[in-house]
């Protein structure tokens, strides 16, 4: 089984909300405050595999996950990466980018930094947080 499929099932801890389609799941660092992931529920490789309509579906669960997440957090912009690289099973990371950061690292991929990201690992108290302030924007 394949890790963000293990996730899916596994998802209480991390779970925000759970959509038709796909999943909102508190990300496993803040690296990027308000960092996310939305995970589709079924195991599909490529955007080009679904159907149109659960394309369409799966597009607006991710708008309105950006959506409340912009509501919290109010960042700079929002970077959507979807590469499937690693896992090859659709999710987007939402990662919320602030100005400050951005003063100092302009433009730059997220993933720039990934080799930090262990260092800010999701605590508890944050994955209640996030999931208190995002349910409400749902
Ligand atoms: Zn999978």
């Amino acid at each position: 089984m394949c890790i963000l499929c293990e996730k899916v099932e596994n998802a209480e801890d991390f779970l925000i909300h759970e959509f038709e389609h796909s999943l909102l799941i508190v990300g496993e660092h803040q690296y990027f405050k308000g960092y996310c992931q939305l995970v589709l529920k079924e195991h599909v490789a490529d955007l080009t595999d679904l159907t149109d309509k659960v394309q369409e579906s799966f597009f607006k669960e991710l708008m309105i996950s950006a959506k409340a997440i912009r509501k919290v957090y109010k960042p700079e912009r929002m970077n959507y990466s979807s590469l499937g690289n690693v896992v090859p099973h659709i999710h987007f990371h939402l990662f919320p980018r602030y100005q400050e950061e951005l003063n100092t690292k302009i433009k730059l991929d997220p993933w720039a930094d990934a080799e930090l990201f262990d260092n800010f690992k999701t605590t508890e108290e944050q994955i209640s947080t996030i999931r208190e302030l995002v349910r409400k924007e749902l």
